[in-house]
């Protein structure tokens, strides 16, 4: 082959290092999500086409160019572009909704066919979490400030955010009334897609990333002079809770979010640390979307974040990824000490918890493999050779100080060697 294989087009391989900064933010935002008593779900990548057809909606950038979607004999299937359509088909099919409250989280890999740039992919990562059954707005609230705590914990400053209140279908229809007369008189000014949506779905409008639309936008009538009583009160309801929590919050009239299904509540987490991608974490309430897809008619609310953006914004906050080396290095030299070194190897995975141990591997003199425990950045090297190997113990050579080398009876080496690492 006279030319590298390459990735396909917007979609990364995560290498080790990369992968190690993931690992450890993963485990940080699982620890948040599961604090506040979220459980688990793992759905399937690829779901009939018509799920999220029918959740995020025809006149929607995804559901108009974004999504991956291929004939498998007839059907019609298509990789997941987003999980929430997926949460509630699952929560459908197993009837986890009937007359219960659900509170569940995901995290996976996402399909999208955008033009890839700097925290745009073709495939990315998302959280996922997802409340059914509640009403809110405090429910509303709980997942905003366990965004909000997510950010604290990792020192994550360079982010705002933003809420509004889409109302409920039926106060929608005046303001749809008004955006469309609105529109229509600056026809002329229009780019070609928001001319499309103007008919179907002039909400989208305003979702426009079109830089030459944003003046027009700008002019529209807001959402909150049409509210409905109701929905007013929600929101009314769910800024008292996030002032009561120290939640600081901005009220963007303008906010619409890119898919269908929302009602009331939505919000982002916005910041200016990344460029033009600026949303990190995204959600909202949609509560006519389980009925829709055929489940019984149940509130409902969710988030998702963008892994890629977070991990981008975390370090672009001064974040640092603690980095994960071996603790100890087992270098071998001399008839019989390699299956000597084995078996002490497993002893001490045994022994200690956690411990993180690098065999010398492909054999080599001592010099050599002291110099591959050296590369490795392990804190010690343990040295076995033949003379060790009769008096029953090993060298344990500090690596990253001028201590001098000991030696432990072998017997002994998990417990010296737990109370090393630990101090
Ligand atoms: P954007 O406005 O940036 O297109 P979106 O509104 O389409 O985002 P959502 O569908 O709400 O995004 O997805 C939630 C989050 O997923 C976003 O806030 C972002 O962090 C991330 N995300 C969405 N699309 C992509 C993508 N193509 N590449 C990387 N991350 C993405
Ligand atoms: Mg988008």
């Amino acid at each position: 082959m006279s030319k590298k294989p390459q990735t396909v087009r917007g979609m990364n391989d995560i290498l080790p290092e990369t992968a190690a900064s993931w690992q450890f933010l993963e485990k940080e935002v699982e620890n948040v999500i599961e604090a506040y008593g979220y459980r688990q779900v793992r759905l399937p990548l690829l779901e009939h086409t018509e799920v999220f057809r029918r959740s995020i909606g025809e006149v929607t950038d995804i559901v108009e160019k974004e999504m991956y979607t291929f004939d498998d004999d007839g059907d019609s299937l298509t990789l997941r572009p987003e999980a929430t359509a997926s949460m509630v088909r699952a929560g459908i099919t197993h009837g986890l909704f009937h007359n219960q409250k659900q509170k569940l989280w995901t995290v996976g890999p996402m399909f999208r066919r955008e033009r890839p740039q700097a925290g745009r992919y073709r495939q990315f990562h998302q959280f996922d979490v997802e409340a059914m059954g509640y009403e809110g707005p405090d429910v509303d609230a709980e997942l905003i400030i366990m965004s909000a705590r997510l950010w604290e914990r990792l020192g994550i400053d360079k982010i705002r955010l933003e809420i509004n209140s889409l109302g409920v279908p039926e106060s929608r229809a005046g303001y749809r009334e008004a955006l469309v007369e609105y529109f229509n008189g600056v026809k002329s000014q229009l780019d070609e897609d928001s001319i499309r949506r103007l008919d179907k779905n002039p909400l989208r409008i305003l979702d426009s990333k079109n830089p030459e639309m944003q003046d027009i936008v700008a002019g529209a009538p807001i959402m909150m002079d049409y509210l409905d009583e109701a929905s007013a009160e929600h929101f009314a309801g769910l800024r008292a809770l996030l002032d009561a929590a120290g939640v600081e919050y901005a009220v963007n009239p303008r906010l619409v979010r890119g898919l269908d299904y929302y009602s009331r509540t939505v919000f982002e987490w916005v910041t200016d640390a990344l460029g033009s991608q600026n949303a990190v974490c995204a959600g909202g309430r949609y509560d006519g979307l389980i009925e829709k897809l055929g489940g019984r008619s149940t509130p409902a609310i969710g988030w998702a974040m963008g892994v890629e953006r977070f991990v981008s914004l975390y370090e672009a906050c001064g974040g640092q990824v603690p980095t994960v080396m071996p603790d100890v290095y087992l270098v071998a030299v001399g008839e019989g000490t390699q299956e000597r070194a084995f078996a002490l190897a497993e002893e001490l995975r045994d022994g200690i918890e956690g411990i993180r141990v690098e065999m010398n591997l492909g054999g080599g003199s001592f010099k050599t493999q002291i110099k591959r425990a050296d590369k490795s950045a392990a804190n010690y090297a343990l040295i076995l050779g033949e003379q060790e190997l009769s008096e029953g113990c090993i060298g344990l050579k500090p690596l990253r100080s001028n201590d001098e080398q000991e030696s432990i009876v072998l017997d002994e080496l998990a417990s010296v060697l737990k109370g090393r690492l630990s101090g």
